[in-house]
Order: structure tokens, then sequence, then C-alpha cells
């Protein structure tokens, strides 16, 4: 596998729409029979990018819907899932196909984004193991919120987590998401005892909210634990500096947005949450 390093990692916007992928005309009975199914997703969008989102060049799907509210999140309009378009697992997987001499001569593959991947674990399911029965890398990129919707199964056909630690402090989680950290930390300790799966771990440093030193400890601790559960999991961490790029998505759709005021932090900020990780023994970009 080529990994492509990331130098300078940032939150990216899901992708700007569904550009040559078919919607399905279906009713609403037809529509939760076959998201059920899996054969039906909600998706919002789909990309081709290069050195994000896992190795090489890589489509990401961003499907509708998720269980978190981050108040960062850059991707507000993939939290609701009715608000997605009915898209069958199929026409995904006739794209992939497209790809596959981009992906062999990248290392590249399929990543499923969101939104909250897992929100839909049926649909994911499907599209990981097409993609694995055509050879081709596939990355979860996750908040493991929903991690106990992964099967086995599902996992079993997974190269990649990209698994978003939001905090390393329950109380700051909540703050963050206004969810429980505890599932996250459950399904990462999961993927280390029990799969085979590269992990990389993807935290985001805002200032005020996530950055106090105590909490950026516990993630590089929690990190640093899974590869004492399976040595060499965690293969890399990714510190993303809080940015302004999601404001006006909240704006647009009329939702309240807390972090107006808030700065990126400075380069030595990030550099010195950086060093926290490395001081673990972790690779951190
Ligand atoms: S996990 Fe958080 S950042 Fe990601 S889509 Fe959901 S609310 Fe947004």
């Amino acid at each position: 596998m080529t990994t492509v390093p990331l130098e300078a990692p940032t939150r990216r916007t899901a992708g700007a729409g569904l550009r040559g992928v078919a919607t399905a005309d279906v009713d609403r009975h037809d529509r939760l029979a076959l998201m059920r199914t899996g054969e039906l997703g909600s998706v919002h969008s789909w990309e081709l990018v290069t050195a994000v989102d896992g190795p090489g060049t890589r489509m990401t799907l961003f499907v509708s819907g998720c269980p978190l509210r981050c108040a960062y999140c850059h991707n507000p309009d993939t939290m609701a899932m009715k608000d997605g378009d009915p898209v069958l697992a199929s026409e995904i997987l006739d794209r992939v196909r497209r790809y596959l001499p981009v992906f062999r001569a990248t290392g590249g593959g399929l990543t499923l984004s969101g939104g909250e991947i897992l929100m839909q674990p049926a649909f994911a399911g499907r599209l990981l193991h097409g993609a694995k029965e055509m050879g081709v890398h596939t990355a979860l990129d996750t908040s493991g919120y929903l991690g106990a919707n992964a099967t086995d199964a599902m996992l079993a056909d997974t190269d990649l987590v990209l698994l978003d630690v939001k905090s390393g402090d329950p109380e700051t989680y909540r703050a963050v998401t206004g969810r429980e950290l505890a599932p996250t930390l459950t399904f990462g300790r999961r993927l280390a005892e029990t799969t085979d799966c590269e992990v990389w771990i993807r935290f985001v440093l805002v200032p005020g909210l996530t950055d106090d030193q105590r909490n950026v400890e516990r993630v590089a601790a929690y990190a640093a634990s899974l590869n004492r559960r399976r040595a060499g999991t965690v293969t890399r961490v990714e510190v993303l500096p809080f940015h302004q790029m999601g404001r006006d998505k909240w704006a647009s759709l009329g939702m309240e947005y807390s972090l107006e005021d808030t700065e990126p932090p400075t380069p030595e900020a990030v550099e010195a949450v950086r060093e926290q990780f490395r001081a673990q023994g972790l690779t951190t970009y």
C-alpha cells in the first residue's frame, strides 16, 4: 500500500454534489425498505480526492445523517438523513469500478464518510463488500459513536478506519458533540482487539474548546493504548486545526453557530499538540 504523508491535514467540507451519480426514483415506502437492506442509501455528495481521507486517490462518499451535533461541524448540511438523495449502492459501485485503474495506480480506494456512515450500516456493508470484491482499498471515516452498528463482516471488509476522537475528556466531548464519549472509545478498542483494521486517529483542535492540555493528553494516551492492545493499530494521528470554512453553511441553514468568534489555532499551538502525541510514540501530522 502506498501511503501519502499529509503534511498539513485540514478538515474538509463535503463534496460539491452527486455529479454523474443517478438518484433512485422510489416512493417513501420502497425507499425505507431498500434502505433496510442496504440497497439504497441517503447520500449527500461524493468527491475524488488525493492525499486526504486515506492513501492514494480516493472516491469519498458523504452520506446524510449524523447523531452528533459538533459545535465546529464543517458539514452541517449532512446532519439530517432526510435531506440526502436516494442513491443505489450499485450506482456507487459502478462509479468505483470506473476508477479502478486510478485506485490501482495510486494505492487509493473508497472512503465512506458523512454525516455518519454508521447510521446506514447495511448500505455501508454493501459498499465495503462490493469494493473489496473488486480488490479496492476501503476506509470508514467515523466518529465511532455508532460503532456498535458495524458488524464484524463489515470490519473484515474495511482496511482503514479514520476515527474522529473529538475529545479525551467525557465532559468536553459532551460540550463539543452533545453526546457521550464512551462508545467511541469502545469502538476503537474493538478495532484493536478483534480486527486487522489500520486506524488513523483524527483530532480537531479548537481554541477554547478542545485545546486543554489534559484533554489532549487523554486522547494521546488513548491512541497509544490501542497500540498496546495490537501493535501497529494506530499508524497516524492527524491534528486538524479548527477553521471557519463551515460557518456560512450554518448561517444558510438558519442554525445557531457558537464558534462565530473563535480563531484558528496558531501554528505553534498545533505543533505543541502534535508534540503531545509524538511523546506517546505516535506518528503525527
Ligand atoms: S460527526 Fe460532528 S463534524 Fe462530523 S458530520 Fe457529525 S456533527 Fe458534523
